[in-house]
């Protein structure tokens, strides 16, 4: 039923580090570090091409990023400047179609089966995106264009940065059998090591083996594997902002420093969103605590776990560590938060994007 669906996928070239360049003039066509300072403990949060070519990547220390490439600017991320462009962005997207599924500030799928350009080429209406966004923002990205959601965020990679790849049906199977099992959607440095030890070095190796194998070897990723590797992705663009979590917070008359205080007002706000998940029939896999303190500052402590939470037990359960993790009780309070969040319906939780593929799966 998804067979005819024209998809794109957009990602922006190194976004944070090209709104700097195109914001700060000097730093065009420099190597340019959008993090923390190497004399500091500091991450790189971006980096441009031209820092990229020493070997600099985002996430790595910045003193590491300074003794690689030692000419390098850095400089500090201003998030809300990249959130203003990014929603230009989005903006430029949704003249062209209604769904468009944000994954980051700077990525996002259109689904263009149908679009408001009436334009039956997804590759031309890609090429018209990105020439709008660098005449209207100077800044570039990169697109891939396929019939679902894997293949096109797949291609956006492959001609990165200002490129586009389309991979129409009759190249799926060619494309998916040369690419390399890392790149596959779900295949994490584990599950990368356990493939390579099997002799699964490609798609065309993934494609070899049996579904009820890869559940033997990967469990539910492996059927999903087993599926995307045929070109079978069904899942939809989703536009729609589902909610993100179920939560509650209580804010004292009084600040206090009474543990027993504390934890009954805790007891009652996890038995709120107990109530809230059984209501709206569903469950989630992070609980995050919040504190406020007496002078204002607050803090949040979350867990992730691997079975869903479903009840006020659940979220007891995993209290104790969380409050252990604050000062609460030791520092005064003056507001508690609790919140349920990767909802068992939100795409962002693990394994919900795996849904349509699980056949024998109870959960
Ligand atoms: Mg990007």
């Amino acid at each position: 039923m998804y067979s005819k669906r024209k998809i794109v996928h957009i990602d922006m070239d190194a976004f944070f580090a090209s709104i700097e360049q195109k914001d700060t003039p000097a730093f065009k066509g420099k190597p340019l570090i959008v993090g923390g300072k190497p004399q500091s403990r500091g991450v790189v949060a971006a980096c441009s091409y031209e820092a990229r070519r020493f070997g600099v990547h985002s996430a790595m220390p910045s003193s590491k990023a300074a003794r690689l490439c030692p000419q390098a600017i850095f400089t500090r991320p201003r998030m809300d400047r990249y959130r203003e462009i990014s929603s230009e962005v989005m903006a430029i997207f949704l003249r062209y179609t209604p769904l468009v599924e944000p994954l980051s500030l700077d990525e996002a799928f259109l689904d263009v089966t149908t679009n408001r350009q009436n334009h039956p080429s997804a590759t031309i209406l890609a090429e018209r995106i990105r020439s709008q966004i660098y005449q209207e923002l100077q800044l570039t990205a990169s697109a891939g264009v396929s019939f679902n959601k894997f293949l096109a965020k797949v291609a956006s990679d492959f001609n990165k940065p200002d490129g586009v790849t389309t991979i129409p049906p009759g190249k799926a199977i060619d494309f998916l059998s040369a690419l390399p099992i890392r790149k596959f959607f779900g295949v994490g440095k584990v599950t990368e090591k356990k493939m390579l030890s099997l002799g699964i070095r490609t798609g065309h190796d993934l494609r070899q083996l049996e579904e009820e194998n890869l559940i033997f070897h990967f469990g539910k990723i492996g059927s999903f594997l087993y599926n995307i590797v045929r070109g079978i992705d069904d899942r939809p663009v989703e536009p729609a902002r589902t909610r993100k979590s179920i939560g509650s917070e209580t804010t004292f008359s009084h600040d206090t420093d009474d543990s027993n205080e504390i934890d009954s007002i805790l007891t009652h706000l996890a038995e709120q969103i107990g109530h809230s998940l059984k209501k709206k029939q569903t469950g989630g896999y992070t609980l995050t605590l919040k504190v406020r303190y007496h002078d204002f500052t607050t803090i949040t402590r979350s867990r992730t776990v691997r079975t869903p939470i479903y009840s006020s037990a659940g979220i007891l359960s995993l209290l104790p560590e969380l409050i252990a993790a604050t000062n609460a009780g030791t520092q005064k309070v003056r507001l508690l938060g609790l919140s349920i969040s990767k909802l068992i319906a939100d795409k962002n939780a693990p394994y919900q994007l795996l849904l349509p593929f699980m056949r024998q799966d109870r959960q």
